[in-house]
């Protein structure tokens, strides 16, 4: 199929230091040249008549004024582009194992609680891989059951400090699986005091 003939034919750019063009935002005059203007194929000289800081401008402008169009179209360009985002990163990072090492210390500083209960949830996940129980559950399952419990121990409601334990109620090694609906947020003593019993076989927990 042809392709509609547009009504300017294109201009090749052909740098003229030689000529003053304006720009017709801001009026002021530079060479017409492409480190002056932006180019574009339709315009004479292969060149816009507007110059770089007006342009950069009007791009601010609008990302200032459509926040969700930007947004959206920065998704758009990551799932495009994936494969190629990725590779770009992951060689970042194994350019710069400084600046790598630098964000995860800043990571770990800033969330030290996301830090700890990330390590549990692969810990137990290591665990369950082992035995091949099903399910799996994330950090933000281990925030919401604290939260639900009112950070209080599921056995015996003391109060939970930082060293409280994810206690699966039917242990991994006794087939329980590995997901939030198995779990429950313990003080440290009962879940030693518990150890791979299932909950009826556990008389401690009234005590
Ligand atoms: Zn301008
Ligand atoms: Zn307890």
């Amino acid at each position: 199929m042809d392709s509609v003939p547009s009504k300017r034919p294109k201009q090749l750019y052909v740098p003229r230091p030689d000529v003053e063009m304006q720009c017709f935002r801001c009026k002021a005059k530079y060479p017409a040249t492409s480190e002056w203007f932006v180019k574009n194929v339709f315009k004479k000289f292969g060149l816009e008549y507007c110059c770089h800081q007006c342009n950069r401008k009007k791009q601010q402008e609008y990302r200032a004024s459509n926040p969700e169009k930007v947004k959206d179209q920065k998704a758009a360009d990551y799932h495009k582009h994936k494969d190629a985002y990725l590779r770009r990163a992951t060689e970042y990072h194994q350019n710069n194992p400084e600046v790598n090492r630098l964000a995860k210390k800043r990571y770990s500083e800033n969330h030290p609680e996301r830090v700890k209960i990330a390590a549990r949830v692969a810990q137990s996940k290591r665990r369950s891989l082992k035995r091949t129980n099903a399910g799996s559950h994330t950090r933000a399952d281990v925030e919401l059951l604290i939260k639900t419990q009112n950070e209080k121990c599921w056995w015996c409601g003391c109060k939970l400090s930082d060293k409280y334990h994810v206690d699966h109620r039917v242990a991994l090694s006794r087939g329980g699986s590995n997901s939030a609906n198995n779990l429950c947020i313990t003080c440290e003593r009962c879940n030693l005091s518990k150890g791979k019993k299932l909950p009826h076989e556990w008389s401690n927990r009234l005590l």
